[in-house]
């Protein structure tokens, strides 16, 4: 087996070496396709149904999850998708389908199934990341959403130990992978069924993108025909990736191993400083061998990535906080190559005025450090 850095760079490059042809493919653009003749080896017809730069970008992600990847044009198309798909069609008046989600992971994940899901006679239960998990949580439940870490606060769950109970209950189990990316977390080897992300994040990393996608595991009989059915859902709604996106994606795919290995030593530099400074509190980054989540993020995840959160006194303070940085920009979302803060309450996450989370991206540790530490002394 090749190591991260290498499968990166091969990804999605499967084709035999033609000479004359480019070394890298660009994206295809069609609608209608000419179509081959009626019967065996009839291949693209029409844009909505296939492209050959989706399946190029769906076998890398495929191979770096572990099983059959669904492109999808947003991480919340992949996310309601799947979640729709597996609930099955909604009918209402009565409770059909219990899915468990959680409280504390991405917000919009919440209001889609509070909004699209609870109206069509689906139970949703919510439960914080770190637990506790009481005895029952999944009876009855069709489906678990695990987030891990969780967006935004960081917490870990453990995903061998709750795949197994949600399994011993008859749930399937799928797992938000956004912020790990495939090269931090591999959660199909740990007992789930189905990864769903956001690949608008660290697996492109450019901030220039947005895609997502479903990738469903090929070993667990009870997910079996499900990457079909999304394929299917995907083509019936219509809600399709872009060619130039997913061929934006596969470009930025080949350096994930070097962006995740600098945002990582960075996060753990700026981590490591943050809890020093007088004017900082409540820094939490998986990787802290004394954070609350260590002992579960060290055994299950391959990598600890670039976002860590942490607290200023105020709101005004964040916003000084970031006009003093040269480094930092106030933007949401995460994991690109610039350093990026985001003042979570803003977006209605229940957390205190002055939260940010922070995602650290791949500039020079040194310049970065000093900048942030400059910013924060200026606080005073
Ligand atoms: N899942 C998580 C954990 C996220 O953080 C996000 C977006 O921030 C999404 C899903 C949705 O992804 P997208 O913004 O690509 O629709």
């Amino acid at each position: 087996m090749w190591g991260d850095g290498t499968r990166c760079v091969q990804a999605g490059h499967f084709d035999a070496p033609a000479p004359g042809e480019p070394l890298a493919p660009g994206p295809v653009f069609a609608a209608p396709y000419h179509m081959a003749a009626e019967g065996p080896g009839r291949a693209d017809f029409y844009g909505r149904n296939g492209n050959p730069t989706w399946r190029r970008l769906e076998a890398a992600i495929g191979d770096l999850d572990g099983g059959r990847c669904v492109l999808f044009p947003s991480g919340m198309a992949a996310v309601s998708t799947m979640l729709r798909t597996v609930l099955g069609p909604a009918g209402p008046g009565t409770v059909r389908s219990v899915v468990v989600l959680p409280s504390d992971g991405y917000y919009q994940v919440r209001r889609f199934a509070h909004a699209e899901l609870v109206p069509g006679g689906v139970q949703v239960r919510e439960v914080p990341t770190a637990g506790p998990w009481p005895d029952g949580v999944f009876d009855g439940a069709q489906l678990v959403l695990l987030e891990t870490p969780s967006n935004p606060g960081l917490d870990v769950c453990d995903l061998v130990e709750l795949s197994r109970r949600a399994h011993a209950a008859g749930a399937l189990v799928a797992v938000d992978n956004t912020t790990a990316s495939p090269l931090g977390q591999r959660p199909l080897e740990l007992g789930a069924d189905l990864v769903v992300a956001s690949d608008s994040k660290a697996l492109t990393g450019h901030s220039d993108l947005v895609l997502g996608h479903v990738t469903v595991s090929e070993s667990e009989p009870q997910s079996s025909g499900l990457a079909e059915r999304l394929v299917a859902a995907r083509t019936m709604s219509g809600a399709v990736p872009g060619p130039f996106e997913a061929w934006l994606a596969l470009r930025s795919l080949g350096t994930l191993d070097l962006r995740l290995a600098r945002h990582a030593e960075n996060a753990r530099a700026v981590a490591t400083a943050l809890r020093s400074h007088p004017a900082v509190r409540a820094v939490r980054w998986p990787g802290l061998p004394d954070d609350p989540a260590f002992p579960v993020a060290s055994v299950q995840m391959r990598r600890f990535g670039g976002v860590l959160r942490f607290e200023l006194t105020s709101a005004a303070a964040v916003e000084q906080f970031v006009q003093a940085s040269r480094l930092v920009v106030n933007a949401t979302s995460f994991g690109g190559l610039h350093t990026t803060a985001d003042r979570r309450a803003q977006w209605g996450d229940d957390v205190p005025g002055g939260f940010v989370r922070l995602s650290v991206g791949c500039e020079d540790s040194d310049d970065l450090l000093k900048d942030i530490l400059a910013a924060l002394d200026s606080l005073a």
